[in-house]
């Protein structure tokens, strides 16, 4: 997602970013799950507990990859890891997950070695708009709700660089509500900037990559903030007690960071390298 230092536009500050997650982290893994991702419910009547909900939008993401054992996939804003060891499991893919914080990368690589796929998955620092990566090295490319915080062209590029001809780009995108009352030019110092759903072909295409699919999934994925507030009440004392720092003061800084906009959502677009 692009984050804007100052100006609208400005390149991305990812250590704005990997601050933002250093201070947000913590708490959404007590108040919400170890995915930091929307989750996906069926429908109204859909009980799902919050980690059934986040795994199954993993698995959506997971069909559409269409790997397996022998292909290599990279997780683009890779989180604590729980996505790409889910990818790798159910698969038998291998999975280099990047991200720009190095608590994250720390973090994905202790969880490799608990479930035993340090061989499997991998996880290192690295920014998605200027990957350390050879041109055509990965099979398919992930980045699950993290384009947000990256300059989508520039992101675009480098993930239709690093695909092999044939790869596959699967990923979700945060999505302004549409009833235009996000005002980009308004936001100066965010973490996450948004597009609407009807520029997801313009940049696929402009990225020189075909649009396979591109579906809102608002209706899916509606229930998460109301779940993520009754997490945060429920977590509050046992948070404050473990980090010392009132939940408060890490919903306000985080408050700042995020565009002034209620009632987003969320959409999944999956494109193919020529
Ligand atoms: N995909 C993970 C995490 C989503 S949170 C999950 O579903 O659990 C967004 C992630 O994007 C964080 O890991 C953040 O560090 C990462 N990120 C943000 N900007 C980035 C950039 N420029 N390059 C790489 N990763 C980035």
């Amino acid at each position: 997602m692009t984050s804007h230092s100052g100006a609208p536009g400005a390149e991305p500050a990812t250590g704005q970013i990997s601050d933002y997650y250093g201070s947000l982290g913590p708490l959404l893994q007590m108040a919400w799950d170890d995915n930091f991702h929307f989750g996906y419910w069926e429908g109204p009547s859909d009980a799902s507990s919050v980690q059934e909900a986040t795994d199954r939008f993993t698995d959506l993401l997971i069909e559409r990859l269409r790997v397996g054992p022998g292909d290599r996939v990279l997780d683009v804003g890779c989180g604590i890891g729980k996505p790409a060891l889910r990818v790798a499991a159910s698969t038998g893919a291998s999975v280099v997950g990047i991200t720009i914080s190095r608590s994250q990368v720390e973090q994905g690589t202790a969880r490799a070695a608990a479930e035993g796929r340090s061989d499997q998955v991998a996880f290192q620092f690295a920014d998605g708009t200027a990957m350390p990566f050879a041109d055509g090295s990965f099979d398919a490319i992930l980045a699950f709700e993290s384009i947000n915080h990256m300059d989508r062209p520039k992101a675009l590029a480098e993930m239709a660089r690093v695909l092999v001809p044939g790869g596959r780009l699967v990923l979700t995108d945060v999505t302004p509500p549409p009833d235009h009352t996000y005002r980009p030019d308004e936001e100066t110092d965010v973490v996450t900037s948004l597009v609407r759903f009807e520029d997801w072909p313009g940049l696929i295409r402009d990225a020189g990559l075909r649009l396979d699919e591109l579906t809102d999934v608002t209706e899916h994925t509606r229930g998460t903030v109301d779940r993520l507030v009754d997490g945060i009440l429920s977590c509050r004392r046992d948070f404050e007690a473990a980090h010392g720092i009132s939940v408060q003061q890490v919903l306000d800084a985080a408050k700042e960071a995020l565009p002034t906009v209620s009632g987003v959502g969320c959409l999944i677009c999956v494109a193919q390298k020529p």
